[in-house]
């Protein structure tokens, strides 16, 4: 089994739900508190498994706003896990998931040097690195309704923008949506061959606004030609 996530970079609207959503739960979950600095001083700061960044591609009008969830990304080649010298990063066998044991980590930044998707916080309360464990204890969590069993994020994103998957399911919703829809992976170069995938916006055929503004001119010379023949 190969769990992650895809992404649906055409219809995820940049509202940071599935940020808040994941603090919520994993500040009570698995690792421990996502500690805030400073929460209401001037530069408010914390840690965060998933965060939005939002990008601006094409010039103006055809311009258009990217948003871009990233939390990590649990790769078959993970670099963290090899870089880590107490044992503390680790990637499960049987899903894939890639964890750090908390009383093992001593928080010597090795594994958000080698993280190239910028997964890994340090924790400066603990004193350790925190990321995003899938939800661990949501999607294993046999208390729960079996379809709430998924990560915090997905379940609440209000565009949902985002699925959660067995990648070594080849019928699964996830391998399906990343056939059918040119999924891709982030820096595939790297050979560290990330679970999560991303669906590219769709190309939308671009507005001649030339065409409208003409229009628009003509329209209103009209108007003002029948106001005046009255
Ligand atoms: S909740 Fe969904 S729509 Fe909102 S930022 Fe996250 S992925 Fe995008
Ligand atoms: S899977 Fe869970 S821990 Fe990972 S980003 Fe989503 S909500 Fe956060």
């Amino acid at each position: 089994m190969r769990l992650g996530l895809v992404i649906d970079l055409d219809t995820c609207v940049g509202c940071h739900a599935c940020a808040v959503a994941c603090k919520e739960w994993n500040t009570s979950g698995t690792t421990g508190a996502l500690t805030d600095y400073q929460p209401y001083g001037a530069k408010p700061s914390g840690v965060w498994f998933n965060r939005i960044r939002h990008y601006e591609i094409g010039d103006y009008p055809h311009n258009k706003t990217i948003n871009f969830p990233m939390s990590c990304m649990h790769c078959e080649n993970a670099e963290c896990v090899t870089v880590c010298p107490t044992g503390a990063s680790y990637k499960r066998a049987e899903d894939g998931i890639v964890l750090v044991d908390q009383s093992k980590c001593m928080g010597c930044n090795y594994c958000s040097w080698a993280c190239p998707y910028g997964a890994r916080e340090l924790d400066r309360a603990s004193g350790t690195m925190k990321k995003c464990t899938l939800c661990i204890d949501r999607i294993y969590d046999m208390e729960i309704p079996e379809e709430e069993r998924q990560p915090a994020c997905v379940l609440t994103c209000p565009a949902h923008a985002r699925m959660f998957g067995d990648f070594d399911d080849p019928e699964s919703p996830v391998s399906r949506a990343v056939r059918e829809r040119g999924g891709y992976q982030l820096m595939p170069e790297l050979n560290y061959n990330p679970s999560n995938h991303y669906l590219p916006p769709r190309v939308h055929a671009p507005i001649d606004t030339e065409r409208m503004r003409q229009k628009g001119l003509r329209a209103v010379k009209d108007w003002i030609h029948r106001a005046v023949e009255r």
